[in-house]
């Protein structure tokens, strides 16, 4: 009974209105999948929060689960602030920078394995902070790097070691060959990278 029923039903509307409504269905089947899919997408990458031109906000990038915290103003000495300042300074330039690769890097992995910890040596006595500037493209990609790569080096290379070590960081950290070639963050930053003692040799 049923059957003939729904037989009649079909069989006395025209194809055009059972195509239609058919068509009508996926589309709004394939919208709602889409929609709910863009939700979960934009939730788990923050995006709902003041997402503008592209550009994640400070606050996407976490530190033992807590938002990195805006500085107030710019700081003449970067190199004297606390270490979660002083990321939080690198931080703001990198998810900003107009390097697709910086922001690849940093956009990639926004709990932080690490914070910028600089270099300090004596000379003559005295304590001194090495300093730390993004004006170079491989300085900004190597600070995102040193933020959020594990490393797979366990001894710092020879550059790192030495006193004429010009990269700024405090510790030695290495991607593999698949970062910066082999080359360690604080070679990277300094252009050091061809006499790095993990450098892939090609
Ligand atoms: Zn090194």
């Amino acid at each position: 009974m049923h059957d003939q029923v729904c037989a009649d039903l079909i069989g006395s509307s025209p194809l055009f209105y059972s195509l239609s409504g058919l068509i009508g269905y996926l589309f709004f089947t394939a919208q709602r999948k889409s929609f709910s899919e863009l939700f979960v997408l934009f939730k788990s990458h923050n995006l709902l929060s003041a997402m503008v031109d592209g550009i994640f906000p400070l606050t996407s990038w976490k530190w033992e689960g807590i938002p990195l915290p805006k500085l107030e103003e710019q700081p003449d000495e970067p190199h004297l602030l606390s270490s979660i300042d002083l990321t939080s300074w690198v931080v703001n330039q990198l998810r900003t920078s107009r390097y697709n690769d910086v922001r690849d890097i940093i956009e990639g992995k926004k709990d932080l394995v690490r914070l910028i910890e600089l270099k300090e040596r004596r000379e003559r006595g005295d304590k001194v902070t090495a300093t730390i500037q993004l004006t170079r493209q491989q300085r900004f990609s190597s600070s995102a790097a040193y933020l959020v790569t594990e490393p797979t080096n366990k001894e710092p290379c020879q550059q790192c070691n030495s006193r004429s070590s010009s990269g700024p960081c405090a510790l030695c950290i290495a991607g593999g060959p698949e970062l910066f070639t082999g080359a360690c963050t604080n070679c990277q930053y300094s252009s050091n990278a061809s006499k790095y003692t993990f450098y892939a040799k090609k």
